[in-house]
């Protein structure tokens, strides 16, 4: 089973486009997405959709959640906590039901997805090195689980041989962090238990433009062009 599996959409239509585009290039048999659908950028709606008519499993993000009113935005930072209360302006019921019906974790028995860590996935811990990655590992039941959250790709792995389990960052479509502001996603193949990183091209500029169109906050306008 080879599967394309992305993260952090955060809105932005058109590096999801590109990243969906990818995976069908790709054929993957199964696209899953990790959470933070919404937040930052300017097409809320559109990304919702996009995933509802494909079918693509998706887990809830703090994002997700804070738009749909189940985690207080006082833990944002400010510019995040704006673009949370904006596209609860521009999104129906439904897309907020949608939201608000996403699960904390997803697994099809292969393979897992969360948003953070699998320990206390409800509270959005970040994974950022190998001490937190391993308390998630703990928990881990299939080979491997994908997460999202920190944008930046990363690989954690804990045993041998077949008992080898990896944790998967496959870093962020809409607003990458590690320096690469092309969009991200990874493949999967689990009988080969292989794990490909891919970037894509999208336009930046387009998008920036809808975010100042918008009145979205100039710092996550600027931080699309360099990565970070
Ligand atoms: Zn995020």
């Amino acid at each position: 089973m080879r599967y394309g599996i992305f993260s952090d959409v955060h809105s932005n239509g058109e590096a999801l486009e590109a990243v969906l585009s990818a995976m069908t290039r790709d054929a993957v048999d199964q696209m899953l997405c990790a959470g933070d659908v919404v937040g930052y950028g300017p097409d809320p709606a559109a990304c919702i959709d996009q995933l509802q008519k494909r079918k693509i499993p998706t887990v809830a993000g703090n994002h997700d959640w804070a738009v749909a009113g189940k985690l207080a935005v006082e833990w944002f930072h400010p510019q995040a906590a704006a673009a949370v209360e904006w596209t609860r302006t521009v999104l129906s019921v439904s897309h907020r039901q949608f939201l608000a019906d996403l699960p904390l974790i997803w697994s099809d028995g292969r393979v897992t997805l969360v948003h953070s860590s699998l320990e206390e996935s409800e509270t959005f811990p970040y994974i950022l090195d190998a001490a937190a990655a391993a308390r998630s590992l703990r928990l881990q039941k299939t080979p491997a689980v994908f997460i999202g959250h920190t944008h930046r790709p990363a690989v954690y792995r804990q045993g041998q041989a077949a008992a080898e389990k990896i944790l998967v960052n496959v870093g962020s479509v809409g607003q990458p962090r590690d320096g690469d502001p092309q969009a991200a996603y990874c493949l999967y193949d689990s009988q080969k238990r292989t794990v490909e990183f891919q970037r894509v091209p999208y336009p930046i500029e387009k998008v920036q433009k809808r975010m100042r169109q918008a009145g979205l906050p100039e710092f996550l306008i600027r931080r699309l062009e360099i990565g970070c």
